[in-house]
């Protein structure tokens, strides 16, 4: 037993895709992509531009990575890869600190993050003189996507507020139904708030949120997993977890409280 992934609708009358988003569950399957924004090492704790706990979607992504390749679903991880002097560093009067310079350490992806061989990799920003926060942006990533015939794009990885935000916005511009991954993003939060806000700017434009419920994470446990898990069953209520690797049944029990007492 799946059940069905947690969920949080768009009201946005315009939203001409919006009919179609009801009726179609949660569920990955064909017309779906999974779409990596980032996870690279420069953005994890102790990189050059560190989201934080950024380190901590990993795991989660790994999961949605397998599923994505049992059903043999597309996986996309985009990256930005900047040259040495791009405009978004603040020697050039951009906002960051150089961060995820091609071909270094801090543009890598993240170690432990399970890419398989057949991932597609998007690299944007390439150019000094133009940022991208979004994926699809100066990329091909929406036509490679509809050349898959892919309808529906899972999106998770880093920041909540930046790329994250910019990509699924892109995609819903593109025409792409959207899920973003609510247990695979973590917020830069520059301003307290700016992820719940980046959140709530994306169901307004039609994405919807969600997250595995309990059994999900049940099935896996005998795999090396986070001891913390931030779990939000109603979108709105967030849940800190502290489990044991070793108490499998005592986390889904938990977990499973989480999901239907917290409703
Ligand atoms: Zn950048």
């Amino acid at each position: 037993m799946v059940p069905p992934l947690d969920s949080s609708q768009s009201g946005c009358p315009t939203d001409h895709g919006a009919g179609s988003m009801r009726a179609r569950a949660l569920q990955p399957g064909p017309g779906d992509a999974l779409v990596v924004v980032d996870v690279q090492n420069d953005f994890l704790p102790g990189g050059a531009l560190a989201v934080p706990a950024g380190d901590a979607v990993v795991p989660v992504l790994n999961r949605y990575i397998g599923e994505f390749e049992r059903r043999r679903l597309p996986v996309f991880a985009t990256r930005d890869w900047h040259p040495p002097r791009h405009c978004s560093f603040r020697e050039q009067g951009g906002p960051w600190p150089p961060h995820c310079i091609a071909g270094t350490r801090g543009a890598e992806f993240a170690r432990d993050l399970a890419l398989p061989a057949s991932a597609r990799l998007v690299s944007k920003a390439a150019r000094a003189e133009a940022d991208a926060y979004s994926g699809f942006e100066g990329t091909d990533l929406a036509s490679q996507m509809r050349q898959l015939q892919c309808t529906r794009v899972f999106i998770g990885g880093l920041a909540t507020d930046y790329c994250v935000r910019a990509s699924a916005l892109d995609a819903r511009a593109e025409g792409f139904e959207v899920v973003v991954l609510e247990d695979a993003i973590r917020a830069v939060d520059v301003h307290p708030g700016d992820g719940q806000r980046a959140l709530q700017d994306l169901a307004m434009r039609g994405a919807r949120t969600g997250a595995r419920g309990a059994p999900w994470h049940w099935r896996r446990c005998s795999k090396p997993a986070p001891t913390r898990i931030a779990y939000r069953p109603c979108g709105s209520i967030a849940v800190i977890l502290q489990v044991r690797r070793a108490a499998c049944v005592r986390r889904w029990t938990l977990m499973a409280a989480a999901t239907f007492g917290s409703c």
